[in-house]
């Protein structure tokens, strides 16, 4: 079994250029197991279609890209079962579950990325998240060689957090068991699915869902992104009740009690920094949660951008954005401050 070096510009749709020192694609569980034995003491890095990470460095870690493909379908009384292999594109699990008459996962339609990748930040859109239908979660551990299986209750979802990020960090994730409920209601609390009403069918809300996220969001495929850079920041009620005193548009919604959640998009345009370019990145003209790279931008790019972002954020409203993208380094996952302290 051997690794080779590569360029990570095919596994990150921020489209940056950087290197990995040693990586291989995963197509089987042999040869997990293979690698496994043979690197185990490498640390490990593993990609899906890397449409949540920033590499900010050349990376030394082993990388591992998940293609573990195939989809299990169970029948019971009152729902489907689909134990679905981690390397399998998200998208196209959601439309082959439309063609097969089993709805539920509209609302998270065209969200780049694998489904194995979908439980790590508990992937959600339009009133939905993964946690509502994950049943069960199959992993391999990267310290023991075991395999686990984690029940929806033990991968401790919540907002765009599990425990893949936290302590079972160096796990990789085989596949993913969904339950969808043959009583089946539309979910459309949500901007232009309220439009559709009650009577809708999933296939609607299906290409409602497509229509505005084109819409809105640019294409990977056509200016590099890794989707919202940060995540909508939460405060403590109190503080979301002054800001909304002094800017009354500002979109407010309640998170834990006692704690409110705000748009980080409204934030940063408001700021005025939409547009706002350093190098060849950018704050995204129309979205302004999303920062694109408009050709040939470097890392460093991105970092001093989100680092104004956050800067200028911070001075205007007094809350401090975190970042949403994964930041990797030359020695795995760190964070915006360290990437920019690396830099000065
Ligand atoms: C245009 C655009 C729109 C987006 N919209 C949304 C949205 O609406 N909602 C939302 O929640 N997200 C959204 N995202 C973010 C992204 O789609 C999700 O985070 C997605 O789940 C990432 O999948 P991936 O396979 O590309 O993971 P990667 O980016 O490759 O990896 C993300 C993280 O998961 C880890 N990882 C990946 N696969 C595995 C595995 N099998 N086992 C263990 N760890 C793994 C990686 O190490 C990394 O830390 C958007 C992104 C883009 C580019």
């Amino acid at each position: 079994m051997s690794l080779t070096a590569a360029s990570l510009i095919p596994y990150n749709t921020f489209g940056l250029e950087q290197n990995a020192e040693q990586l291989v694609v995963l197509h089987d569980r042999q040869q997990l197991l293979e690698v496994w034995q043979a690197y185990s003491s490498m640390p490990l890095l593993v990609v899906g279609e890397g449409s949540n990470l920033l590499f900010t460095a050349p990376v030394s870690s082993l990388v591992i890209v998940n293609r573990l493909k195939g989809i299990k379908v169970t029948e019971v009384e009152d729902a489907w079962l689909l134990e679905i292999a981690g390397g399998e594109n998200w998208h196209q699990l959601v439309c082959w579950t439309l063609v097969e008459n089993m709805p539920g996962l509209e609302n998270l339609a065209l969200i780049p990325g694998t489904v194995g990748a979908s439980p790590i930040q508990n992937i959600g859109a339009y009133g939905v998240e993964l946690a509502q239908f994950c049943q069960q979660v199959e992993s391999f551990d990267w310290r023991t060689g075991q395999v686990h299986q984690w029940t929806a209750a033990e991968c401790e979802f919540g907002y765009r957090d599990s425990v893949f990020k936290h302590q079972a960090r160096e796990h990789l994730i085989l596949s993913v068991t969904l339950r969808l409920p043959k009583a089946w209601q539309p979910v459309l609390g949500y901007g232009p699915l309220a439009k559709l009403g009650g009577s809708a069918t999933a296939q609607q809300v299906f290409e409602q869902v497509c229509a505005t996220r084109q819409a809105k969001l640019p294409d990977p495929a056509v200016l590099g992104n890794a989707g919202s850079f940060f995540k909508n920041p939460k405060v403590v009620t109190a503080q979301a009740q002054a800001l909304q005193l002094a800017w009354p548009q500002l979109p407010v919604f309640a998170a834990e009690p006692g704690v409110s959640k705000l748009a980080a998009g409204w934030l940063i345009d408001k700021a005025g920094l939409k547009g706002t370019r350093v190098g060849g990145a950018g704050v995204h003209t129309e979205q302004a949660l999303v920062l694109v790279n408009h050709g040939g931008a470097t890392a460093e790019d991105v970092l001093r951008l989100a680092g104004r972002v956050r800067e200028r954020v911070e001075q205007l409203f007094g809350v401090r954005l975190e970042p949403e993208v994964r930041m990797i380094g030359a020695a795995g996952e760190t964070n915006l401050d360290e990437a920019l302290a690396c830099l000065s």
